[in-house]
């Protein structure tokens, strides 16, 4: 069995049964037959009926949210929020444009060739099986969202949560039998990454993996052996960038925000905060003050801003990164140890002044931890920024958008926000993805249904004599490749076309 612990009260709240290994092979063949019925639903019907989720999770706002709260550590106002409520959302915003993403023949246009009565059309197929694996930071909404883009676009789907939140992954799985749809359409397995990760990779067609950058290596090494897609959504160091004309005010409190939510296990969280030479001793002065302010307890009492991390390990490693950068020389301005008043995985909210080559600002820790640096000039600050190994989100903070936009397009990451912190994860039509270690490929909107489909291109021909270019080589053929001459010079550029 798979114990599911609280690590805001360490109690045990529930367990599920592991998965045995050798039943993946039928739990494959399972979802093959279940494939091939849905894959002949039309995409209308099918997107309608995945849809039907929303009735059923609106009837368990409360639940659903309790559940997150109690097996990952935060207050479920916030589990309803981010989670929950994205969900709702993002599968609303599938169902309204999946039509328009996945429906539609559409004709490529063949110049030349469709002199000789040839014609080409695209359309998108499914993939077949694919596998969801999961990260236990956001248990519903990260792989939520990739199940209604994968079985919308006629696919059936393997599901693995982290070990860590496999009651939420229950609920999903529970979610997904309540509404019309083949049987095994969906089957969650439970387990270890190490044991079930292998059979899901050589057996799937893709896999959706969102978790750390090391086992995203590890599932595309494997992944090769089979050539088995992959879409990688990996770790993160986002930079937060604040320039003197910013509103300081509103990005003070975002910056809290943006370190603190989810106890800083966030893909996306800030996680290194750039403030200009002017405005660096005011900014951290109030950001301190306001991180006081933070309440971090129970997270289901009431009132409760930040609440506990996910488990001995990570707040061990958490623990051991800030103690790594003081011996570098990072100056802790608030926090720094686990909260010594209550007995779950709590992490006080801490803040580090540091320098870039530190290994506190170069890794991703994970926590509610963020070091603070300081810039003069735009160059320093964009080099200091890309000068890491994750490219996920950035964020500037500036009244001038003109200036915004020019740094946005040199900072290398898969978003920039411009006056915003994190949460474009929640813009179900932008594309999700990062760089670098954070990733391959992207989620959400219509890159996220493309994910989850294979182009085909089906090419017509209704000429009626051979081909030009078809045997015999004799004089005439000499004629021809004469006029393919002709025409291959008529495509070079002249000197004055831009
Ligand atoms: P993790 O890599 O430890 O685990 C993620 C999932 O992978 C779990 O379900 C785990 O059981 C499974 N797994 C482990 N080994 C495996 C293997 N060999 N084969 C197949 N599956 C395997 O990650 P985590 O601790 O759950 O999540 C935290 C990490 O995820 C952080 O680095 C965070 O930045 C990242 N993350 C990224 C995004 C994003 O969108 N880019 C979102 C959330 C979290």
């Amino acid at each position: 069995m798979i114990k599911s612990i609280n690590p805001a009260t360490l109690e045990l709240i529930g367990e599920v049964e592991e998965t045995p290994i050798e039943k993946i092979n039928e739990i494959f063949e399972n979802s093959k037959k279940a494939q091939k019925i849905w894959a002949k639903v039309p995409l209308k019907q099918r997107a309608r009926r995945i849809a039907e989720v929303n009735k059923i999770i609106s009837n368990q706002f409360n639940e659903i949210s309790l559940l997150i709260s109690e097996e990952v550590g935060k207050p479920p106002s916030e589990a309803f929020v981010n989670e929950v409520y994205s969900v709702m959302d993002s599968t609303f915003h599938y169902y309204s444009t999946v039509q328009e993403f996945l429906g539609k023949t559409k004709e490529i246009p063949l110049k030349f060739y469709e002199s000789l009565k040839k014609k080409s059309i695209l359309l998108r197929k499914p993939l077949g099986v694919v596998c969801v694996i999961g990260p236990y930071n956001y248990p519903f909404t990260i792989p939520f969202q990739q199940i209604v883009q994968s079985l919308m676009a006629g696919n059936s789907v393997i599901f693995k949560p982290s070990s860590e939140t496999v009651l939420v992954g229950k609920k999903i799985q529970e979610i997904f039998d309540q509404i019309d749809i083949p049987k095994n359409l969906v089957q969650t397995v439970f387990g270890s990454g190490s044991k079930l990760g292998n059979p899901l990779i050589d057996n799937a067609q893709k896999i959706l993996f969102t978790g750390s950058t090391a086992t995203g290596k590890r599932i595309m090494q494997r992944a090769a052996r089979t050539l088995t897609e992959v879409n990688l959504e990996l770790g993160g160091k986002s930079a937060m960038i604040v320039f003197p004309d910013a509103d300081l005010d509103r990005a003070v409190k975002a910056a809290r925000w943006g370190v603190f939510t989810n106890s800083g296990q966030v893909c996306s969280s800030v996680k290194r905060l750039y403030l200009h030479s002017s405005i660096y001793d005011n900014f951290l002065n109030n950001l301190v003050e306001l991180t006081r302010k933070l309440k971090q307890d129970i997270p289901t009492k009431p009132n409760v801003d930040v609440g506990a991390m996910i488990n001995e390990e990570q707040l061990g490693f958490v623990d051991e990164m800030v103690k790594k950068g003081i011996e570098e020389g990072a100056k802790v301005l608030i926090g720094g140890k686990r909260n010594p008043n209550l007995k779950g995985y709590f992490y006080e909210p801490t803040i580090l002044t540091a320098t870039n080559n530190m290994k506190v600002v170069q890794e991703e820790i994970f926590g509610p931890v963020l070091v603070v640096l300081k810039f003069d000039e735009e160059k320093e600050v964009i080099e200091m920024v890309n000068n890491n190994q994750y490219g996920l989100t950035s964020s500037i903070w500036t009244n001038n958008i003109s200036l915004g936009k020019k740094i946005a397009e040199q900072l290398d990451t898969g978003s920039v926000m411009i006056n915003e912190v994190v949460y474009t994860f929640a813009l179900p039509s932008t594309p999700w993805g990062g760089i670098k270690n954070s990733g391959i490929g992207r989620s959400h909107g219509k890159l996220g249904f493309y994910e989850v489909t294979r182009p085909l291109h089906i090419n017509i021909d209704q000429y009626d004599e051979p081909d030009l270019w078809w045997f015999p080589y004799d004089k005439n053929f000499d004629e021809i490749v004469k006029n393919f001459k002709t025409i291959a010079s008529s495509l070079v550029l002249k000197d004055s076309e831009e």
